[in-house]
């Protein structure tokens, strides 16, 4: 006898198979998607990484303050008056993660120089900001990461100090993108930031003399 499509026993084992693949496969694809937007992250340091350079090419190796000109009101780096601007080849995208688009960017206080708000490190950090050839072991000293999701667009506008370890993001997989003040970037966990002995960032990544 010739048998007319499926019995019950048969669909349920099949749509059972497909549930199986389905679970199997949904985790593979949404961490493909949150390491295409970790990369996307990355390239947007890696430009902003080129605005600052060409900056310092113009300034003779120095970085600019948080706030160019000084404490001239919220005139932030990346704002459409900010100093990076002029630099940026993009628009406004540039300076936020796909996987954080409330917040922008920050940079290392102890870096980019002081501002009315912020909070300097060791030495004088006067109304003009650092040369890069006075930044010790750039290669290891974070000049701009990511902020944590939750925060307030207004704690992220100022930058961070070593204080700030609770403000960083954990967004990719548990870490954020660094761009070093030598230009390289790269993902860390976040928890490898963290000096234990203080709860606070290691300070070798933030000081400049260090
Ligand atoms: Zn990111």
């Amino acid at each position: 006898m010739k048998r007319k499509g499926f019995t019950l026993i048969e669909l349920l084992v099949v749509i059972a198979i497909i549930a199986v693949l389905v679970s199997i496969l949904f985790p593979v694809f949404s961490k493909a998607k949150g390491s295409a937007r970790r990369a996307a992250c990355q390239s947007n340091l890696r430009q902003i990484n080129m605005a600052i350079m060409m900056y310092q090419h113009d300034w003779d190796g120095y970085m600019f303050t948080n706030r160019t000109p000084l404490n001239s009101g919220a005139n932030y780096w990346y704002m459409p008056t900010g100093v990076l601007t002029p630099y940026l080849m993009k628009g406004t995208t540039i300076k936020t993660c796909p996987d954080n688009t409330a917040l922008t960017y920050f940079f290392n206080q102890h870096i980019i120089a002081c501002n009315d708000t912020c909070t300097p490190g060791p030495g004088t950090l006067s109304t003009r900001a650092y040369n890069l050839e006075d930044i010790k072991n750039p290669s290891r000293k974070i000049m701009l990461t990511e902020p944590d999701t939750s925060l307030a667009g207004s704690w992220v506008n100022g930058g961070f100090n070593y204080t700030h370890y609770t403000r960083l993001g954990s967004h990719h997989f548990g870490g954020i993108n660094v761009l070093w003040v030598d230009g390289h970037i790269s993902w860390v966990h976040r928890e490898s930031l963290r000096d234990p002995s203080t709860g606070y960032i290691y300070l070798a990544y933030m000081y400049y003399n260090l």
